[in-house]
C-alpha cells in the first residue's frame, strides 16, 4: 500500500472529532510531501533539530507537533513556528517554552503528559506532579502558554484489557480538569493512540491519535 493510500484509509475510519497527527520521525521529506499531498497538513516529530529542518524545506501550510520528550535548551528553535507540545511533562520545561513564546510573540499551546503506563521509561507526570504543576504559582503567572489538553501513551502490550485500564485512567483525569473552571486551562484535547491502539483509544475518548508505522510503514 501506498502512504497516500494508508492515510486516506485511516483518515476515513477516524470519528469528526478525533484529529489525526501523521508521525513522520526518522522519514524522508519525499515520504511527507506524499502524505501532504494527499492533504494531511499535521505532521507529528520527535527530535526538535529534524522537524526544523523539515518545516524549513516544506510548505508553511503544515502544523508541526512536537511528540517527543523535549530538551530545555532546544525548546528556542522550535518556539517560532510550533502548533502544539504534546510531552510537557515539568514546570521548568513549560517556563522555558513560555519564555521562547514570548520572545516570537506567540502563545504556544501545550499538551501535559501523564504517565499511565506501567513501564518506568515512559515519560509524564503522575497524578500528585500534575496537581502540585496546576496549582503552583510560577503556572498560574505563565502568560505565553495555553495548555489545552493531555497526552498519555500506553504500556507496550499485548494485553487489551490493561491498555484499555490505562486509556480510561487518563480520560478520566481529563474529564476531571475539564471540568474545573480555570483561566489558565483551555482543555478540549485529548492525545492518545498510536499505530497498534488508536481504534481502542478512540473508544475511550480519544480526540487525537498520533500514528506513524500505519501510515508511513515501519522505522
Ligand atoms: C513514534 C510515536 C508515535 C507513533 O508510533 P507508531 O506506532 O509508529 O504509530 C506516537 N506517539 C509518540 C509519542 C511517538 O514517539
Amino acid at each position: 500500500m501506498s502512504i497516500k493510500n494508508n492515510l486516506l484509509k485511516i483518515k476515513s475510519s477516524l470519528p469528526e472529532n478525533v484529529t489525526l497527527v501523521a508521525v513522520s520521525k526518522t522519514k524522508p521529506i519525499t515520504d511527507l510531501m506524499e502524505a501532504y499531498h494527499a492533504g494531511q497538513r499535521i505532521f507529528g516529530e520527535n527530535k526538535i533539530q529534524e522537524m526544523t529542518e523539515k518545516w524549513e524545506q516544506m510548505p508553511k501550510d503544515i502544523q508541526w507537533h512536537m511528540i517527543g520528550h523535549i530538551q530545555t535548551n532546544k525548546v528556542k528553535f522550535m518556539a517560532p513556528y510550533v502548533s502544539l507540545v504534546h510531552g510537557i511533562d515539568s514546570l521548568k520545561l513549560l517556563e522555558e517554552i513560555n519564555k521562547q513564546a514570548l520572545k516570537n510573540n506567540r502563545i504556544i499551546d501545550c499538551l501535559l503528559q501523564i504517565h499511565i503506563a506501567e513501564e518506568e521509561t515512559k515519560f509524564g507526570l503522575n497524578e500528585d506532579e500534575l496537581d502540585n504543576l496546576l496549582g503552583s504559582e510560577s503556572f498560574i503567572n505563565l502568560k505565553n502558554i495555553k495548555i489545552v489538553g493531555l497526552m498519555g501513551m500506553a504500556t507496550f502490550t499485548e494485553n487489551q484489557t490493561q491498555i484499555k485500564k490505562e486509556f480510561e485512567h487518563l480520560k478520566s483525569i481529563f474529564d476531571k480538569l475539564q471540568n474545573l473552571e480555570s483561566n489558565s486551562l483551555h482543555f478540549n484535547i485529548l492525545s492518545m493512540g498510536m499505530s497498534g491502539d488508536y481504534e481502542l483509544a478512540i473508544k475511550c475518548g480519544s480526540t487525537m491519535v498520533r500514528i506513524g508505522s500505519s501510515i508511513f510503514g515501519g522505522r
